[in-house]
């Protein structure tokens, strides 16, 4: 087993919605745990056009070897209609291995950690609010790369969903409870 974080992202279509869907989505695969769930964000996009994107990042443990998840990644966002008509277009999801264990892979199409990983606070701030202390493979730990990020704009989205079963991941104890649900 290999604790992995995944990191969510769409603006196309039902954004919020299909995060939520692609997180159930998620955990109903046999191969995987989801351990935790960070709030939902609402980002700017960066280096394209479209609407704001809703972002989120979930904490697995999967049985998964890293390719073999990369490629559930590409079947899950193609399940949910992801097309790539031109680099950064506007996504219904993007699914994408943000840390896989402590490995650091440089390979042609799987880099991890993620490249834009520390660079991008969608990525960054809803893994800090999962796991602050983490340690990301050759940049140290996630907290303190936070400064790097503090321009660009990234706003929590609140919500009012009583949803047991996301509320229990949000809360990262499996125990469905009552709350929010982001
Ligand atoms: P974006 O880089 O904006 O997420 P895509 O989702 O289209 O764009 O991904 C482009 C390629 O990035 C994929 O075909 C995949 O092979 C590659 N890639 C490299 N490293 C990773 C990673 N850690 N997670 C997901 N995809 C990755
Ligand atoms: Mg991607």
């Amino acid at each position: 087993m290999t604790v992995a974080y995944l990191g969510l992202g769409a603006n196309l279509g039902d954004a919020r919605q299909t995060l939520k869907d692609a997180v159930v989505c998620l955990a109903q695969q046999h191969t995987i745990t989801v351990l935790a769930k960070s709030s939902l964000y609402r980002t700017a996009p960066i280096d394209a056009g479209g609407d704001d994107y809703f972002n989120c990042v979930v904490k697995v443990d999967t049985t998964l070897p890293v390719r073999h998840l990369l490629a559930l990644c590409h079947k899950i966002e193609h399940q949910f209609g992801r097309e790539r008509p031109f680099r950064n277009a506007p996504r219904t999801l993007d699914l994408d291995i943000l840390l896989y264990g402590d490995q650091s892979i440089d390979e042609a199409d799987l880099i991890v950690p993620h490249p834009r990983l520390i660079e991008r606070a969608f990525a960054l701030v809803p893994l800090v609010e999962i796991d602050a202390a983490l340690i990301i493979p050759l940049h140290g730990r996630a907290d303190t790369l936070l400064a790097g990020v503090a321009d660009q704009r990234i706003e929590k989205v609140r919500s009012h969903c009583q949803c047991p079963m996301l509320d229990a991941l949000a809360a990262g104890n499996g125990t469905p409870a009552k709350g929010r649900c982001e």
